[in-house]
C-alpha cells in the first residue's frame, strides 16, 4: 500500500475498455450481455483491486484493532491506521486525526449535526442549506432545527440549476451559525462554488459541512484549499466497499464535538455509576465499537485506485460523455433536461419526458440493459420547488463510453413507442 500514486499512464485521455476490464462485475458469465450501467451517482462498481484488498484481509490479516498485542492484531491496527492516512493524503488533510471513519456520508453529517451544531444553536439562530440537498444533507438539519427552535432556510436556485447567492444576502448575517451544502447535486449535476462558500464563511466565523458524496469520485478534493469544516462521503460512491463513509472535521472543531455513539473503543476512562466517564483521543472516540478494519483498507484501496486513474482525466472523460448525452437526448422530443439552461458540469444529467413517467423509462431501459435510476432522488425539496415528482436520471463512469449514450437513446425511443405511440 502506497501514500502517493501515480497514474498508470501520462495519456491526456481514459481508455474505457481497458479501465472496464477492472471491474468483474462487467465480465463473466453474471452478464449475458453488454450491461450499460448509469446509476454511478447512486452506488458505483467495484474494482479487483478493492475487492482484493477486502478479501486479503480476512484471508491473511484479520483480528481485533486497537486491541490486541499478537503480531496479527497490530498488523490489523497498522493497516486500519495505514488506510486513515492514504484517505488523509487524498483530501489534503492536515493530519490523519482529522479523519473519522463512519458508516457513511450520512451517518457523518447526522454526527455534526447532533454533535456539533445541537449543542451551539439556540433558538432564532439560523442555519443555511441549498434547495438542492440530498435529503440527508437536509433532514439531520431540519431535526436539529425543529430541537432548537432555530430556523432552517434554503439558498434557492436560479433558474439554470446554480446558487442563487446573489439572492440570498442574508446568509452571513449575525443570527446565521451553520451552512451545510453539496459539492455536487446528484439530481441537477451542479457543481457548487464551495471553495468560495467556504472562505468568504471563514472571514464571517461560520462554519461550513460540504456534503461531498457526489464529487468525490471524480473532482480532487482538497480540504485546505476548499476552506471547509467538516466534509463527509462514502466509500461506495468512489468505488469502495458499501458500509463505509467518512468524516473529515478541522482538529480545533472536532475538538468541539460531542461523540454521537459511545461505547467500547472510544473511552480512557470509564466512572463507577454517575461517575464521570474520559474519553479517548480523537478520532477514536468518534469511533465507538469494532471498526469496520476491512472496510477502511477498501475505503483506502479504491482511493489509491482513482488517484491512479488521474482525477483530471477521470472528470474530462465523465463530463464529455454526460454533455453528449445531454445534447443526444434533448433531440429526442417530448424530453426536457433539468436545469433548464446549461449543459451538465459532472457526471449526472436528469431529465423528464411530457408523455412518460420516469419510471416507465427507467423500466424499459432496464429491460434493455440500461441501468439508469428514476424518482425524487432523495431529494423532494428540489423536486417540489422544479414542479416535479421524479426525474430520470443517468449518470456516467469513467469506463462508460459512446456505446452507453447509444444504449440510452435506443431505449428512451423504445420506451417512446411503447407509451407514446
Ligand atoms: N449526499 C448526496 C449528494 C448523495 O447523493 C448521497 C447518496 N445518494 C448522500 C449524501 C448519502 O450517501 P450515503 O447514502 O452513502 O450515506
Amino acid at each position: 500500500m502506497s501514500l502517493a500514486v501515480q497514474p498508470i499512464d501520462d495519456s491526456e485521455t481514459i481508455n474505457p475498455e481497458a479501465v472496464r476490464r477492472d471491474f468483474p462485475i462487467f465480465s463473466g458469465s453474471t452478464q449475458p450481455r453488454r450491461f450499460h450501467y448509469l446509476d454511478h451517482a447512486a452506488t458505483t462498481p467495484k474494482p479487483s483491486a478493492v475487492i482484493n484488498s477486502i478479501s486479503d484481509c480476512y484471508a491473511q490479516c484479520y483480528a481485533p484493532i486497537h486491541r490486541g498485542l499478537y503480531p496479527m492484531a497490530e498488523q490489523a491496527t497498522s493497516n486500519y491506521e495505514h488506510a486513515r492516512r492514504t484517505l488523509q493524503h487524498f483530501i489534503g488533510a492536515a493530519s490523519p486525526d482529522e479523519l473519522v471513519f463512519t458508516r457513511s456520508a450520512t451517518e457523518a453529517i447526522n454526527m455534526v449535526a447532533s454533535g456539533w451544531l445541537k449543542p451551539r444553536l439556540e433558538r432564532g439562530d439560523v442555519v443555511w442549506v441549498s434547495r438542492m440537498e440530498h435529503h440527508s444533507n437536509y433532514l439531520p438539519w431540519q431535526l436539529v432545527c425543529q430541537e432548537q427552535q432555530a430556523q432552517l432556510r434554503f439558498i434557492e436556485l436560479t433558474e439554470d440549476g446554480q446558487l442563487d447567492l446573489d439572492g440570498t444576502p442574508e446568509l452571513f448575517a449575525e443570527r446565521t451559525k451553520f451552512i451545510a451544502i453539496t459539492h455536487v447535486s446528484n439530481v441537477l449535476g451542479t457543481e457548487n462554488p464551495v471553495a468560495t462558500l467556504c472562505t468568504t464563511a471563514r472571514e464571517y466565523g461560520i462554519p461550513v459541512l460540504v456534503d461531498a458524496a457526489q464529487s468525490v469520485s471524480h473532482i480532487e478534493l482538497d480540504v485546505a484549499e476548499m476552506c471547509c469544516d467538516f466534509l463527509a462521503f462514502s466509500a461506495h460512491k468512489m468505488f469502495g466497499p458499501t458500509g463505509i463513509g467518512l468524516l473529515y472535521g478541522r482538529q480545533e472543531r472536532l475538538a468541539e464535538m460531542a461523540p454521537l455513539q459511545v461505547g467500547g473503543g472510544m473511552v480512557d476512562s470509564v466512572g463507577d455509576g454517575m461517575e464521570e466517564s474520559r474519553w479517548a483521543a480523537i478520532p477514536a472516540r468518534f469511533e465507538a465499537g469494532s471498526p469496520d478494519m476491512p472496510g477502511a483498507v477498501g475505503f483506502a484501496a479504491a482511493a489509491d485506485y482513482l488517484s491512479s486513474l488521474g482525477h483530471e482525466r477521470v472528470h474530462r472523460h465523465i463530463v464529455s460523455l454526460t454533455r453528449l448525452a445531454a445534447q443526444r437526448l434533448m433531440r429526442i422530443d417530448g424530453i426536457r433536461l433539468l436545469p433548464h439552461a446549461g449543459l451538465p458540469a459532472s457526471g449526472i444529467v436528469s431529465f423528464t419526458h411530457h408523455n412518460m413517467h420516469p419510471h416507465d423509462m427507467a423500466q424499459i431501459a432496464g429491460e434493455a440493459g440500461v441501468a439508469i435510476r428514476a424518482g425524487h432522488h432523495c431529494a423532494q425539496p428540489l423536486l417540489r420547488r422544479l414542479g416535479l415528482t421524479a426525474t430520470a436520471r443517468a449518470s456516467f463512469s469513467v469506463y462508460n463510453d459512446e456505446s452507453d449514450i447509444d444504449a440510452l437513446i435506443d431505449a428512451i425511443i423504445s420506451a417512446q413507442r411503447v407509451f407514446c405511440e
